[in-house]
């Protein structure tokens, strides 16, 4: 008799909700405490839809490394609310927080953080090894996400014997592995000569048109120029066409 019982994964993210915004931002604002306060991040008020692939783009220090750790819940902001999947994550604690970023955000960052002594297709799996699902679930998982980014006939292979281009669709594959609602990207081709960066581009293009969400910082024209909407940062200030401030009423 089996006594005792894996929890259940949550299920993708797919199910999970289908109304209203990924992400949500309401007049959030970071200031750095110290000495002299920095006011890195200034009462910005936008949203991201779900199948969106939007951009933000901003000079260096213009406040896009705050602004994507408060959106990959790795910090919290001073004041403001912030949704994800409807949730306020506000109101959630420390452990909350993790297990929230953990299913719902797959990272690409420049550097791609893969464990070199492991295979592509081990560096995929052990990423998900927090959903609960089984070893080979999650090894079949990581085979589907690999073939995705078309690398399934390198899932042998070690990070070491691929080129960057493929290091990082490696990445994509692990942050897609568990289906997450958002996947947020922090200058995903810097590292990358421009025939990879045109490759992992496209990767991106075509994943969004099967419905992915997709958020990508970056300080290049050219790159923010690929998403369908495109939000300006500027010391700490987030310009977005589509929110335009109401002309006060006429009186
Ligand atoms: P970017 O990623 O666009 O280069 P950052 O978000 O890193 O910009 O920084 C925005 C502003 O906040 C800058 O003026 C920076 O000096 C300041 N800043 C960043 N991190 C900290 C911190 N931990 N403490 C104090 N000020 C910070
Ligand atoms: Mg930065």
């Amino acid at each position: 008799m089996r006594l005792w019982r894996r929890p259940a994964p949550e299920p993708p993210a797919s199910t999970r909700v289908t109304d209203g915004p990924v992400l949500e931002f309401t007049e959030v604002s970071l200031t750095y405490p110290g000495p002299l306060p920095v006011a890195a991040l200034r009462s910005a008020t936008f949203s991201v839809h779900r199948g969106e692939y939007v951009t933000i783009v901003g000079r260096s220090g213009s406040g896009k490394s705050t602004l994507l750790n408060i959106i990959g819940l790795l910090d919290r902001p001073t004041t403001g609310t912030y949704r994800l999947d409807g949730i306020d994550t506000g109101l959630l604690g420390d452990w909350q927080m993790a297990a929230l970023r953990a299913r719902r955000i797959g990272f690409v960052f420049q550097a791609f953080h893969l464990m070199p002594h492991r295979t592509a297709v081990e560096n995929v799996s052990l990423a998900m090894l927090y959903t609960g699902a089984r070893g080979a679930a999650r090894l079949r998982a990581a085979h589907d996400a690999l073939e995705k980014v078309g690398l399934g006939h390198r899932r042998d292979a070690l990070p070491t014997q691929m080129s960057g281009g493929e290091r990082q669709r490696v990445a994509i594959a692990r942050a897609l592995a568990a289906q997450p609602s958002l996947l947020l990207c922090d200058e995903p081709t810097g590292n990358l000569d421009t025939e990879s960066a045109d490759l992992v581009l496209h990767l991106i293009d075509e994943l969004r048109k099967d419905g992915l969400t997709v958020l990508m910082i970056t300080h290049d024209e050219s790159v923010a120029s690929r998403g369908d909407h495109t939000v300006r940062i500027v010391d700490g200030r987030l310009i977005d066409p589509r929110v335009v401030d109401r002309p006060a009423a006429v009186i």
